[in-house]
């Protein structure tokens, strides 16, 4: 079975408030049990705050990464972490997938620039600037009534996190912050779970000149399966997905489109789609439409490629 790299899944936060286990969570798009199918993957853990937890973020993040790497260590002969290029390597070799940290949302930094090197020293390799609401970096995708953009907060942050090797993620980003971020970034960034607004007109998803602009500037866009993404109604099925993908496959061309599952982040999935586990039956029609060769390139290639140009080798 092929592996896979996905930018985007939300299975830390669920799991932690319901109590239950990364192992096995039948409840849960995503466990471990079901990612056995897919031997080596990379897939993104991110660490999101229900805005109930802005007052107290930085303390709320510390309980999400303690548990991950609770987590982790529990699975450590299938799973973990990462924190350079080379991390993911071995643990290919070795047959273990690698576990990616990222937090979706510069609340966690409460303002504090020098957070930053923490988060990164605890292992932090991807920060999403903003979750959809204005923060200190920046305004999220449902303020883009504001025309609002990057702070000077938020240029510093994407500035070190050039510096420090993270990736920066411009999903839930404004539009305007968006084209900040692609004039100010000096490397790829990333797009980890947003689809084409061309083909689902959602302020959560790219236009086209955006997609075109993360393509030039070596970046990768995350194919995001939730259904009010991937089609007007919010009834999507994997035909959906691909429609997605063969539009920013047209835009973008090969190198710049991967995966952003979204898993445990939406409340609902395509029909024929439902969890991690059923990843087969969409790399199967991709096969179909785009043949084996940009299959591969969505699967894994690009986003291996992206994290191998901006992390630490
Ligand atoms: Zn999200």
């Amino acid at each position: 079975m092929k592996s896979f790299v996905d930018a985007h899944c939300d299975t830390i936060v669920k799991l932690c408030g319901r109590g239950e286990e990364l192992l096995e969570a039948p409840c849960m798009q995503l466990d471990l049990k079901r990612l056995e199918a897919f031997p080596r993957a990379v897939q993104f853990f991110a660490v999101w705050l229900d805005p109930v937890y802005y007052p107290i973020a930085m303390r709320q993040t510390m309980k999400y990464i303690a548990f991950y790497y609770k987590q982790l260590e529990k699975n450590a002969e299938s799973i973990r972490h990462i924190n350079t290029f080379a991390d993911i390597i071995r643990n290919k070799e070795q047959g273990r997938h690698s576990a990616v940290l990222s937090l979706e949302g510069g609340e966690a930094l409460e303002g504090e620039l020098s957070a930053l090197e923490i988060y990164h020293r605890l292992g932090v390799r991807a920060i999403t600037l903003t979750w959809n609401h204005r923060n200190a970096l920046a305004d999220g995708a449902a303020e883009n009534v504001t025309g609002g953009g990057l702070t000077r907060f938020g240029r510093d942050v994407l500035r070190e996190m050039e510096q420090l090797n993270m990736l920066v993620d411009v999903s839930h980003l404004s539009d305007a912050g968006f084209w900040d971020v692609e004039r100010l970034a000096q490397k790829p960034f990333i797009a980890s779970h947003s689809n084409a607004r061309a083909v689902c007109p959602h302020a959560r998803n790219l236009t086209d000149d955006m997609l075109r602009a993360l393509a030039a500037k070596g970046g990768v866009a995350g194919l995001n399966f939730y259904p009010v993404f991937l089609r007007e109604n919010g009834e999507a099925r994997i035909d959906d997905i691909i429609r997605h993908a063969s539009h920013m496959l047209d835009i973008m061309g090969e190198n710049h489109i991967g995966l952003g599952s979204d898993w445990d982040g939406i409340g609902t999935t395509p029909v024929d789609l439902q969890h991690t586990g059923e990843l087969a039956a969409l790399f199967t029609r991709m096969e179909q439409e785009f043949g084996a060769e940009i299959t591969e390139k969505l699967r894994e290639g690009n986003f291996l490629r992206v994290l191998r140009e901006c992390l630490a080798p």
